[in-house]
């Protein structure tokens, strides 16, 4: 059942590939399969069938899982990450999606270099200033992430969004595709570390549309593991 969505949701973006008019069609694209609120049976059944990227959006529910799951995984954090939790966080994830401020960022450059890493993030990007939304707006990106080059435990490889949640998905696309236009953009700084090299957008309701506008990571929970239960 796991399975059969997860190779459904692959094939759809391999389509949506093919069907791209502005992006090179050959462009990869990696699925991270969203597992929040889904158990460590759950996760097995994705992983056995292909996957190899799990995204989480609490701090402890993927500590818990960190500590259980006995399948090698890439770790995605995705959600909202409180400053007092980027001690845990760098131990745990390998990609951290949501860094939306420069505090945050000090904070996650700090705890990192305790323990004698440099952690991997995006910087969310509120393309669409949603008050409901965290992250940074396009007027202030600049700012952030010339600051965050200079972090010394921080690599910056690229910017993430999350597109609102309109009634006609069709109503993305300019989104998406001013994102695509930023991202493009910000590759061609010369960064002294940074490697600017995802750009994550993409869930369930608006991947097809977001792959073919340029996204080439996307973060999709519902169509592989069903309805989440609160
Ligand atoms: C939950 C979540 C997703 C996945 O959402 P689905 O609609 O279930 O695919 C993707 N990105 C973020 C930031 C999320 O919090």
């Amino acid at each position: 059942m796991i399975a059969d969505k997860f190779h459904e949701v692959e094939a759809k973006i391999k389509e949506s590939m093919q069907r791209r008019t502005r992006v090179p069609k050959d462009a990869p694209v990696t699925l991270i399969a969203v597992t929040k609120n889904h158990d460590v049976a759950a996760m097995r059944e994705a992983i056995d069938a292909g996957a190899v990227e799990v995204g989480e959006n609490r701090i402890q529910e993927a500590k818990e899982k960190y500590e259980t799951l006995d399948r090698p995984v890439t770790w995605h954090l995705i959600g909202h990450l409180q400053t007092n939790k980027a001690k845990v966080a760098v131990k745990l994830f390998d990609l951290i999606h949501s860094v939306d401020t420069v505090h945050l960022a000090k904070a996650i450059d700090k705890e990192a270099g305790k323990i004698g890493k440099v952690q991997d993030i995006l910087v969310q990007v509120n393309l669409a200033k949603e008050e409901s939304k965290s992250g940074v707006y396009k007027e202030d990106l600049q700012e952030m992430l010339d600051l965050v080059d200079t972090l010394p435990n921080i690599r910056l490889c690229g910017l993430m969004c999350i597109a609102p949640n309109y009634e006609n998905v069709e109503d993305c696309r300019p989104l998406f595709r001013e994102m695509y236009g930023i991202y493009q953009k910000v590759k061609e700084i010369p960064y002294k570390t940074a490697n600017i090299k995802y750009l994550s957008m993409g869930m369930t309701h608006d991947y097809p549309i977001a792959v073919e506008e340029g996204a080439n990571m996307v973060r999709v929970g519902t169509a592989i593991f069903g309805p989440r239960q609160y």
